[in-house]
């Protein structure tokens, strides 16, 4: 292993701290690294490998489309991406969707779609978005513009203007950004990266209203949230709000790199040819990936175990909470859950590797779980296990 690891410190630029692991191939729940070490993963690749690793159905599909069409430009039709636009639409409850090639594109075509809207019914650029402090939206300048953590944006400034933070769970505080300019508002009904911080019902439904009464688009990311992970398709969902533009990514191609933005038939509509596009964003393998994992997803009642598992998860967790003072709060919802500690997680986190558990922080004090949504109880109590022997040493 050491070698790889030297070669890639050598050629990859350094904008990881990497674990001295390198990783193999996969397995329903587990990882296995170049010798042959098995690792229960509960991070699923930062909440993308829903199905888990190496599921056959999903596999074929990919294999089938490689052999058949890999690629041809937007500027022609093909099945997947029909298909695939077919069901998201239907699952989301949206009307129109344009394929990315990652979250953080689908973002930057969200704001460009907010903002020619704004522009088409006020004949003026320069729509302004609110954003929450604490989000992550990505890390293009666009993106980054309205990612709600000071440390990521500051060496890359000037960003794009025309940004506000509101805090979130306040209401008040969207109300107070809000100007004759805002165009949207956009935040994740779940914070990931932020710390596992779901949005409360009220607040929620409070800035749905208000967008409602002056006219401004509500886009919610959930790049991370959606695509199952909470107990809902799309975590908006249990909320019983819509918003005018979703984003979607991670799970979506479940390891494939895809995204997607998709939009009400009134919004989407502010789109004229030639506004947006992209060379490989929704090819006809990126698209398969996309419409084979809403098939898996609906097949094998994928929702039912995450709420199952998710209520287990929650259980099995708070056991913790109870058990260790070192941990401070426990929040989330489905399987994507979060413990806050007194301590940063890092070295809890290295140990849990050591062990053969793949964990995964959010911010420097929460452990977050984000495991495949395929998971079931004996998985957990694996995890639960090597974790509590882990916390042993860190709490006597
Ligand atoms: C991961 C993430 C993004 C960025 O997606 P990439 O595919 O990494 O570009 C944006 N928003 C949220 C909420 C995310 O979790």
């Amino acid at each position: 292993m050491k070698q790889y690891i030297d070669e890639a410190d050598k050629v990859l630029m350094q904008t990881y701290k990497r674990y001295q692991v390198v990783l193999d191939h996969g397995k329903g729940m587990f990882l296995y690294d170049v010798k042959g070490k098995e690792y229960l993963d509960f991070t699923a690749g930062i909440a993308v490998f829903a199905l888990g690793y190496n599921n056959e159905q999903y596999n074929e599909a990919l294999k089938n489309q490689v052999d058949t069409l890999l690629h041809t430009s937007n500027y022609f039709y093909s099945i997947p991406p029909i298909e695939a636009a077919k069901k998201l639409a239907k699952m989301s409850g949206m009307d129109r969707v344009f394929f990315t090639n990652s979250g953080t594109e689908a973002i930057e075509g969200a704001i460009k779609l907010a903002r020619k809207y704004h522009y088409n019914k006020t004949g003026k650029a320069g729509g302004e978005i609110i954003s929450m402090i604490h989000s992550f939206h990505g890390r293009s300048m666009g993106a980054l513009s309205i990612t709600g953590t000071k440390k990521y944006r500051e060496a890359f400034e000037p960003l794009i203007g025309g940004v506000r933070f509101a805090e979130f769970n306040n209401l008040d505080s969207v109300k107070d950004s809000i100007n004759d300019n805002t165009c949207a508002v956009i935040m994740e009904p779940i914070q990931g990266e932020g710390g596992i911080y779901p949005a409360s019902e009220e607040f929620i439904k409070g800035v749905r209203k208000l967008c409602d009464d002056k006219g401004i688009l509500l886009i919610f990311d959930e790049i991370q949230c959606g695509m199952g992970r909470t107990g809902s398709m799309f975590s908006y969902q249990s909320y019983g709000v819509k918003p005018d533009i979703i984003t979607s990514a991670k799970a979506l191609g479940c390891g494939v790199p895809v995204g997607a933005f998709a939009a009400t038939e009134d919004v989407a509509r502010a789109f004229e040819p030639g506004d947006h596009g992209t060379t490989y964003g929704g090819n006809p393998f990126a698209t398969k990936a996309v419409s084979k994992v809403l098939d898996i997803f609906e097949t094998s009642n994928i929702l039912d175990n995450v709420n199952k598992m998710g209520l287990y998860l929650w259980h099995k967790l708070d056991d913790l909470k109870k058990r260790y003072r070192i941990i401070t709060d426990h929040r989330g919802k489905g399987l994507m859950q979060g413990l806050e500690f007194s301590v940063p997680v890092n070295d809890i986190i290295a140990k849990a590797l050591e062990n053969g558990l793949i964990l995964i922080s959010a911010g420097t004090h929460v452990i977050r779980f984000v495991p495949p949504l395929i998971l079931e109880e004996k998985h957990v109590d694996a995890m639960i296990e090597i974790l509590t022997r882990c916390l042993d040493k860190f709490e006597k």
